[in-house]
Parts: structure tokens; sequence; C-alpha cells
């Protein structure tokens, strides 16, 4: 038996065989190929494999994402074909007898280069194009499947290197038993899948660890002590066997609080709703009690495809969620790509050193209109069909907003001269997830219907702390005084403008910090499902009328204008 240790980032335990996720690019070795004329025309299939591929792409996007970002496609349709190229190939084949997945590595890496150091920024951006290209063709060549495809059918631990938000959210929920990562963090979207799925998950294990570990191994993950067990004895065996028994215990007392409001002991209520990660998990939003969903994070939409969804196809997604939620409130939140969630069909702006700090959510959204006219026309379609509110991710400015606001209003527009008739007014909010945000919160609140507070990415932001860097765990203070200090600030300007102002990041189910956020004057925590009733019965033991509170809430009130003061 051997033990690693890493950060439990979902509770729960689980004990089952390890399956290995490889990690998606594999080595392109040197060996010489056995006839280089069939070489070749392995290539050219490839080839011809690729530009097929690549056309439908260009055909299909030019739809949804308008012909101008659609053109990346035909961009690299024209690179795969460029003679140059291809002589450089042929000739690594012919001449030199190297396989065609290694001749393509070593052209595309001589051409990459030559485009790198070229004094336009243009032409220096091609060089990631050139890469994708042969990234295409070496997998075609090396008939290679996503990762995720060599997953066993039996019921497995995951043990990974990292893990993509879009892998995660494919993954077949029925054979996952729980996570663990060599990487990653509290706040990484990863993790925050994983709690959303209720399954025990490890991060930042080391890489060590994961390379211990060989497919079909028995393993133990104990989520609370944050422990990787690899042979686990049989004494851990039945730890960890009772340790599951009284988790399921605990479910079922908590399930008479599925249909009872959230109220604190003194009757203040609240609105407790659910986090979902796509429209699938809207099973355990309606298990747990959710009284809505308080965050769709809609970019699961578009993870993971070759294409992003068209408006139709968004329209039933989100149709099908708020039929579902029978007439419960549902806030969707629009595309927030970027950052640790890449979407590889969508075109790059050019690459990016610092992804967090780049191009993401809204900035996307802004630099490409078209996508967000579409997910905009697809959402103000959807609210025919139930109580939908929409916001919009990581705002830094109030000209952003503007131009989000104008763009919404377009679609309005666009679906008018559809000759839809659309009879509802759909409130708009805003996340609160930068510091700026937070500092200009008063300016912002008179915009919009309601503010949800993203507290992992305001916490990245503020500590200047990647959120996907296990590295950073030991620095981590998930309760620092200038996090609070900003959610403060933003409740009181939120109270002030009289709009209603919610939590949805991981905070919201942090139990060391609900009383306080509902002293502050919290209205609504949004928090991953399997986490909802116990925050439903928690909420039920707080009082917040006592005197002490009064004193409190004054003690808040004082902080939030002398925040607002120094603001
Ligand atoms: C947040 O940043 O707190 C949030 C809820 O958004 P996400 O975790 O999807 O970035
Ligand atoms: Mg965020």
């Amino acid at each position: 038996m051997e033990v690693f240790y890493g950060k439990g980032v979902s509770d729960g335990c689980c004990i089952g065989a390890a399956a290995i996720l490889h990690s998606n690019r594999a080595a392109v070795k040197n060996e010489p190929a056995a006839s280089p004329e069939d070489e070749w025309h392995r290539y050219l299939t490839a080839r011809e494999q690729l530009i097929a591929r690549l056309d439908a792409l260009c055909r299909q996007s030019a739809q949804s994402v308008g012909e101008e970002n659609a053109d990346i496609f035909a961009i690299h349709a024209m690179m795969a074909q460029d003679e140059d190229f291809n002589r450089e190939i042929e000739r690594a084949i012919r001449e030199h007898r190297q396989n065609a997945a290694y001749a393509v590595s070593q052209a595309a890496r001589g051409l990459a280069d030559t485009f790198s150091h070229m004094d336009s920024a243009y032409m220096r951006e091609r060089a990631t194009d050139v890469r994708d290209v042969a990234e295409g063709l070496i997998r075609l060549l090396q008939g290679e499947h996503a990762a995720t495809d060599t997953l066993p059918d039996t019921p497995y631990v995951l043990c990974a290197d990292d893990l993509t938000p879009g892998q995660t959210a494919t993954l077949d929920r029925s054979l996952v038993l729980g996570f663990a990562t060599a990487r990653g963090s509290l706040t990484s979207h990863t993790a925050i899948l994983a709690r959303s799925m209720g399954l025990p998950a490890l991060v930042g294990l080391g890489t060590d660890a994961i390379a211990a570990i060989r497919d079909g191994d028995p393993v133990a993950i104990d989520g609370q002590l944050g422990t990787l067990i690899l042979c686990p004895d049989a004494e851990t065996v039945a730890r960890l066997q009772q340790q599951q028994q009284a988790q399921s215990a605990r479910a079922a007392r908590l399930q008479h609080l599925r249909h009872t409001p959230t109220r604190t002991a003194d009757g203040t209520s609240v609105k407790l709703y659910a986090n979902a990660g796509t429209p699938k998990e809207l099973e355990a939003v309606l298990a747990c009690g959710g009284e809505g969903i308080g965050l769709l994070r809609s970019e699961f939409l578009y993870l993971d495809r070759t294409a992003p969804p068209d408006e139709e196809e968004q329209l039933a997604a989100y149709r099908h969620l708020l039929e579902n939620m029978g007439g419960k409130p549902v806030i969707i939140r629009t595309l927030d790509i970027g950052a640790d969630k890449q979407v590889s069909y969508l075109p790059r702006l050019e690459h990016e050193e610092n992804p967090a700090l780049g191009c993401r959510a809204v900035r996307y959204s802004l630099t490409h209109p078209n996508l967000f006219l579409t997910q905009a026309r697809a959402l103000l379609r959807a609210g025919e069909y139930g109580d939908l509110s929409v916001m919009f991710p990581l705002i830094t400015a109030e000209q952003e907003l503007r131009d989000l606001l104008r763009l919404w209003q377009q679609a309005e527009e666009q679906l008018r001269d559809r000759g839809y008739h659309l009879s509802k007014r759909i409130p708009i909010g805003i996340m609160i997830e930068t510091p700026a945000a937070a500092l200009i919160s008063d300016t912002l609140a008179p915009m919009v219907d309601f503010f949800s507070i993203g507290t992992n990415d305001l916490t990245q932001y503020t500590l200047a702390m990647d959120r996907q860097n296990s590295a950073l765990l030991p620095f981590l203070q998930p309760h620092h005084p200038a996090v609070l200090s900003l959610i403060r600030m933003t409740i009181a300007n939120a109270k002030r403008a009289g709009i209603w102002v919610g939590v949805c990041g991981e905070l919201a189910a942090d139990p060391v910090l609900t009383e306080q956020l509902l002293r502050m004057g919290v209205d609504e925590l949004s928090v991953s499902p399997p986490l909802l009733l116990s925050m439903r019965e928690h909420i039920s033991h707080i009082r917040l009328s006592t005197s002490h509170s009064l004193k409190e809430t004054k003690k808040e009130i004082s902080h939030a204008t002398k925040d607002v003061c120094h603001s």
C-alpha cells in the first residue's frame, strides 16, 4: 500500500480500479518507413481527409460565427496544400525514408519557425496555424482518438495528469467513481465539475504519484483527507467503506429537506439555487431540490465538438432546461470561453502568454459579435419558455457592459425583423468577478437587474493567483480580507441601487462564510447540486436577528461605507 497526498476538492471516498487518462498528444517517433511509396500515399490520404474536414468546418462555422471568422479553416486547408510544405514532406519520406508523421512534424517545425521570425504580427500568428495543421495530420496518420475514447467501459477511478473541463464534462458519469489529478486546484473547472457530479476528487497530487499508477491498479480516494491510496490494505478498505456508508446515511437523512424552502432559524428566506455545468445536469438540480439555477455555464455547450452550436440547437437546449425547471428561475451565463476552457474550432486571436488575463468571456464575445448574437437570439427565444435571466461574465468596465447591452438589443431587433414576437423582457445581470467590477459596482448596478458574485475568479484576480495552479495551494487564503472587502462593497452598491445580489462562486457553499454573507445582505446563493441540501440544513441553524446580529450588521454597514468612500 502506498499513500499520496493532494488536495481534496470534493468530499467523499471511493475504491476501484484505476484508469489512466493519457495525454492527448502522442509522441511522434523517428522510425523509418518500410515503404516510402506506401508512406507517401498514406500521407496523401490523411491530407485529403483533413482538407475535407476543414472544408466542412468552414461551411458550418460560416453560418454560426460568420464568414470572416470561418476563414481560419480555409487558411488551414490552404496550408495543408501548400506546395513548399508538401515538397518538404515528400522529400523527407522519399529521400530520407522518414515515416509520414515524423516528416510532417519536421516540415511543420521548420515552417512555423520561419513564420514566427517574420516582421509582420499577422504572419507571426500563422506559426500557430501551421502547428494546428500538423497536429491534425499527425493525429490522422497515427489513428489517434480523443484521449477519453480509451477509457474502460467498467467503473473506474480516473487518474490523470490534468483534465480539461471539456474532457470532464463528456465523461460517462455512470462509470466514473472519482478523480485524481497531478495538477489542478480547488476552483479549477475540473474540480467544480467533480463537485457538481458529487464525486470524490483530489487535485495537486504531483506527476510522480500519477506516474506510479498503472491501468487497473486498485486505488482508493479519500476526498476528505486529500489522499490517494494505491493498493489499499484490508483495513483501509474497511475504513473507507464505513465512511461511504456514513455518507449515504447522511444524504438519506437530508432528503426530507428537498421540498422545504430555505430559511434561517429566525425565518429569513434565502434563495438557494444550484449551479449547473451543462443542461444535462438538470436531473441533479431537480433531485437536490434546487429552487432555481443560479448559474448555467453555457460554454459547456460549445466544448468538445467541431463547430459551435447554432441558434436552433442552443434554443432546444435552453428550452428543454426551462421547461423542465417548471417555472423556477434559471440564470444562464453567456459564453465564457478562453483561459482553461479553450475551444479548438474557434479562431484564436493570437498566441496568449497569459490566457487567464487574455481574450476570455465577454472579451471574446465582443471581438466575435456574431457568435454572441447567435447565442443572444437563442436565449431571447428561449425566454418564452420559462423564468429566464441572463448574465454576462468577467465584466471589467462600464463601456464593455454598454457594448454588450447594445448587442443584446441588436439581437432583439434581428428577431423582430424575422417576425418573432418577444413577449417578455429578460432580466440582465452581470457577474462581479474582477476587482475592477467590484470597485465600480456603484456605476454598474443601475445598468442591470442583478449582480452575481463569481468568487472563483474574484479570488484569482484579487490575489493574483492562477486558480489552475496547484503549486499555489499553500498560499491560497480563500477568505482573504481583500476578497471579502470587495464582496461587501459589491453587495452594498447593489442594495443602494435596489437590485438583488447573489454569490455563485465556490465560496457560496463554504459554511464558514454563510452567516457573514447573509449578514452582508446576499439574497441568493448558488451552489453545486450535491451540496445544496447540507447548505439548506446549515442555513436553517443560522440566526440573523439576535442583538449580536444587529451589532454585526451595523459593523458590516460601516465597513461597506468605508469601502465605498475609499473607492
Ligand atoms: C466564478 O468565477 O466564481 C464563477 C462562478 O465562474 P467560473 O467558475 O465558471 O469561472
Ligand atoms: Mg468565473
